[in-house]
């Protein structure tokens, strides 16, 4: 089991999500983050940080999202982690 970030995450990137991770599982993609599943203890710290209400809990992803389970997995392993509060993108 794992928290899963969502559509609304999609050129937001404010990140206050990844400072509150005690594990540091949040990976950068081109557009948005990935939480990597192995890692997450499911803590739930992040929920509350993000403004758009992109991040669920496996069980809770909207149906419509559902295909962000798999991307997730997906994609954390092919990004890099991120740790650090960044600025957001311009257009954000
Ligand atoms: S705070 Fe929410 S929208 Fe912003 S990067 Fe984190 S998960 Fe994405
Ligand atoms: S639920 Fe906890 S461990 Fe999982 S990504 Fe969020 S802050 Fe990190």
């Amino acid at each position: 089991m794992a928290h899963i970030v969502t559509q609304p995450c999609v050129g937001c990137r404010y990140t206050d999500c990844v400072v509150v991770c005690p594990v540091e599982c949040f990976y950068e993609g081109a557009d948005m983050l990935y939480i990597h599943p192995d890692e997450c203890i499911d803590c739930e710290a992040c929920v509350a940080e993000c403004p758009v209400e992109a991040i669920f809990h496996e069980d809770n992803v909207p149906a419509d999202w559902k295909s962000f389970i798999e991307l997730n997995a997906e994609m954390a392993l092919k990004s890099k982690v991120i740790t650090e509060k960044k600025k957001p993108l311009a257009d954000s």
